[in-house]
């Protein structure tokens, strides 16, 4: 149980297909507890937007470097 442990609310993108952070910075608990319609998102690696719903996000491990 480290500081390292930090999940980062992610989505993947439909248009390159590469996966990138949200900008809803939240822990897991309170992604949970939130309403969350549908959110238009813009790629930071292809700068497209997109819409998302809840289903789409995950949460990935940030480990940092090693
Ligand atoms: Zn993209």
């Amino acid at each position: 149980m480290g500081a390292e442990d930090n999940p980062v609310l992610s989505l993947g993108c439909p248009h390159c297909g590469e996966t990138f952070a949200s900008a809803l910075r939240m822990d897991p608990r309170t992604f949970e507890a939130m309403r969350l319609e549908s959110m238009i998102e813009r790629c930071s690696i292809c700068a497209n937007a997109s819409r998302f719903d809840k289903g789409d996000y995950f949460f990935i491990i940030d480990e940092g470097p090693s």
